[in-house]
C-alpha cells in the first residue's frame, strides 16, 4: 500500500512571513513601523498605499534586496540565506523595464538563465516558452528601442519568469504605461499568475488597479509607514473588464478610498 502522503500544515504553505518586521534607515529614517504580514502560496496580494509609505522599503525586504532591521521575515519557513534549503525561487520586477539597449530581447530575456548556466539549448527553449506566455515571440529579435513601452515591460516580466519563480516580486511595473496598455497588462498579468500557481506580490499606487488584479489587498499609510488594513477582494477569476464596471467594484474603490483617506487623516500629528 502506499504510504499517505505527509498533510502540508497550515504553515508549509506560507510563501512569505513577515513577523514585527520593521524598517530604520542607516541615515535614521523609519520607513516601516513593524509589520505583520503572511502570504500563502498562490496567492495574489498588493500593497496599496500613498508615495513614502514604505511599499517598496517592504518589497525590497522580501526580495533580499534590503535587511529588516528588526524583527524577523521567513520564506516558505526559511531565512534569506537558507531560501533555496525550500527549492522555492522568487524573481523582482521593477517600474522601469531596464533592459540592455544593445541586445535583443531573446537576448535579454536569457541573461538571468546565462547566470545559472544551463546549455544555449535548454536557454533558447526556455526563453522562448516565456516569449510566447507574455505573446511576444515575434519580436525575439527585435531591439528595446523598437518596441511600445507596454511590449518593453512584456520583456522585463519575460525575464522575470524565465527562471519559474513561485515568488513574484512587482514594484509598480505598469506606473509608466497608459492606461489602456496598463488594463491589457493587467489582464495578462492575471492570467500568467493563474496558469502558473505563482504567488504575487504587487505594489501600486492606484486603487482601480488593486482592485481589479487582488485577493487581498494591504492598504499603507505613510509618515511613519504602516499598514492600515487588510482587505479581500472576493470576487472570482478570471475577471473581466466587465468587472471594472460594476457596482461591486466601485464599492471596494470607495472602501479603499476611505481606508486611505483616514489613515492620512491621522499623519503628521493631525490625529
Ligand atoms: P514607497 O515605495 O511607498 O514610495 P519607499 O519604501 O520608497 O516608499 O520609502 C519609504 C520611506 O523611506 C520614504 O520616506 C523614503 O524617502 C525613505 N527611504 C527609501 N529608501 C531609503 C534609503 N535607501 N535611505 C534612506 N531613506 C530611504
Ligand atoms: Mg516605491
Amino acid at each position: 500500500m502506499k504510504a499517505a502522503s505527509k498533510p502540508s500544515t497550515a504553515s508549509e504553505r506560507n510563501a512569505v512571513e513577515l513577523l514585527s518586521c520593521e524598517k530604520v534607515y542607516p541615515n535614521g529614517t523609519r520607513a516601516l513601523m513593524p509589520v505583520d504580514l503572511t502570504i500563502q502560496e498562490g496567492e495574489f496580494v498588493t500593497l496599496l498605499g500613498p508615495s513614502g509609505c514604505g511599499k517598496s522599503t517592504l518589497l525590497k525586504m522580501v526580495a533580499g534586496l534590503t535587511e529588516p532591521s528588526d524583527g524577523r521575515l521567513l520564506l516558505w519557513n526559511k531565512a534569506h540565506h537558507r531560501l533555496h534549503e525550500s527549492h522555492r525561487s522568487l524573481s523582482f520586477v521593477f517600474q522601469e523595464a531596464s533592459l540592455l539597449p544593445w541586445h535583443s530581447v531573446r537576448k535579454n530575456v536569457s541573461l538571468p538563465l546565462e547566470l545559472e548556466g544551463l546549455s544555449r539549448k535548454d536557454i533558447y527553449a526556455r526563453v522562448d516558452q516565456v516569449l510566447e506566455l507574455v505573446g511576444l515571440t515575434r519580436f525575439a529579435s527585435a531591439l528595446p528601442r523598437e518596441l511600445s513601452g507596454g511590449m518593453q515591460m512584456r520583456v522585463s516580466i519575460a525575464r522575470g519568469l524565465v527562471v519559474k519563480p513561485n515568488l513574484l516580486l512587482m514594484d509598480e511595473p505598469f506606473g509608466a504605461l497608459d492606461e489602456i496598455t496598463r488594463f491589457k497588462l493587467d489582464g495578462d498579468l492575471l492570467d500568467l499568475w493563474q496558469k502558473n500557481g505563482l504567488s504575487v506580490l504587487f505594489v501600486t499606487h492606484s486603487i482601480h488597479e488593486a482592485v481589479f488584479l487582488s485577493e487581498r489587498i494591504i492598504v499603507m499609510a505613510a509618515r511613519p509607514g504602516r499598514v492600515v488594513a487588510d482587505i479581500r477582494i472576493d470576487e472570482p477569476f478570471p475577471r473581466h473588464s466587465e468587472f471594472r464596471m460594476s457596482t461591486r467594484f466601485s464599492e471596494y474603490a470607495m472602501q479603499l478610498h476611505e481606508h486611505l483617506v483616514a489613515a492620512a487623516s491621522t499623519e503628521d500629528g493631525y490625529e
